[in-house]
């Protein structure tokens, strides 16, 4: 791990609001996820398959939150069926709150079918636009759980599918108000184009970002401009106070406002399903400075969320608890 920056600075009063002001809320899609056990490509012939597993990106981040001892709750949808009660069961084992996931009486859970090929890219089996997981809205426990949110987590993604939006949009200005803090994943590949109205909200959004989290290019992306200094600087004049870059394999840098920066290699550990990397280490991350760590502290917790996750199969299997954490760190050695 290497420090540049005064230490001092490093531990000045956090850009995020405490965990006491009420819990880390994430808002989008609740999914189930059924995994190919070969390696190869599609679904065009019969196959051995493991699932259902909770999944969703939105449930993933909020899972790590729950089990590192946040408060955390979450909004979306299940339909009425054993995929929806694997997904609710789980988030409440991992002491999420779960009064504002409706339960739909018309439409099945949404559902992920992926397989690994041998290029590590993945392909994919889609039910969810037209499920439960895309079938949410503004009702009154969805209303009651913001009107005591400390945190909002919106991922960029979620701004093209409707019900979130819809929620997010109000959510937003409703947690700024009461003193609360917004962090986004923006979770948008850099070719992807939106139309010009979710690419506002988008913009919007981003500004208002207490803490940034992008991965790769997202962070170009995201500033509207190449070369990751520039990125950084326009983002900071943009009105974002702390971002934090994901580097895979390669670790992690944290970026302040007043220039102070830390970067952290990341674990060595063998990748057995990448899936939920980026929510794990985003949801530690954020939950350990809510609860008070400094920047080094809470990224060496989400550089370890992320790589425990990637070593055991399905989305959300790997999210640690901070005693799993703890003992994963001493016991794994970092990447040069
Ligand atoms: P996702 O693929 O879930 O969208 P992401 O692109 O948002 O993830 P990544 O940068 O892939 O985010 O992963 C987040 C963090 O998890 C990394 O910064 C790193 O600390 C850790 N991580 C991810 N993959 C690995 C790996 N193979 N080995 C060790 N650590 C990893
Ligand atoms: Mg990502």
């Amino acid at each position: 791990m290497t420090t540049t920056g005064i230490e001092s600075r490093i531990t000045m009063a956090s850009v995020l609001a405490p965990d006491q002001l009420g819990p880390t809320v994430c808002v989008g899609e609740i999914l189930v996820e059924i995994v190919a056990t070969t390696v190869g490509d599609g679904f065009l012939d019969a196959q051995p398959l493991v699932g259902p597993f909770p999944s969703g990106a939105p449930a993933i981040f909020i899972s790590q939150c729950g089990r590192l001892g946040g408060s955390a709750a979450m909004v979306g949808a299940v339909g009425d069926d054993d995929f929806g009660r694997v997904n609710v069961e789980r988030l409440k084992r991992d002491g999420v709150d779960v009064s504002a996931i409706s339960v739909d009486g018309e439409y099945p859970t949404g559902s992920a079918f992926v397989r690994y090929r041998q290029d590590g890219s993945r392909d994919f089996v889609y039910n969810i636009a037209k499920s439960a997981a895309a079938r949410f809205g503004w009702t009154k426990p969805v209303s009651d759980l913001i009107g005591r949110c400390g945190h909002l987590h919106v991922m960029g993604s979620a701004l093209s599918v409707p019900s979130a939006r819809d929620v997010i949009d109000k959510a937003v200005y409703i947690v700024k108000a009461r003193g609360g803090s917004i962090s986004v994943d923006p979770n948008i590949r850099k070719e992807l184009k939106l139309d010009q109205d979710t690419e506002e909200r988008f913009a919007k959004l981003v500004s208002m970002a207490d803490l940034l989290l992008p991965s790769g290019e997202e962070l170009e992306r995201a500033a509207g401009i190449e070369g990751e200094a520039n990125a950084i600087q326009r983002l900071f004049q943009m009105g974002v106070k702390e971002v934090v870059l994901k580097r895979g394999a390669d670790g992690a840098t944290y970026f302040s406002r007043d220039g102070a920066r830390v970067d952290v290699s990341a674990f060595s550990v063998e990748e057995v399903d990448p899936t939920g990397a980026g929510d794990c280490f985003g949801g530690a991350y954020l939950t350990c400075r809510r609860l008070g760590m400094s920047p080094e502290e809470a990224l060496t917790y989400a550089a370890a969320a992320g790589a425990r996750n990637v070593t055991v199969r399905g989305p959300m299997e790997g999210a640690g608890t901070r005693g799993e954490l703890d003992a994963f760190i001493s016991a794994t050695e970092r990447r040069a």
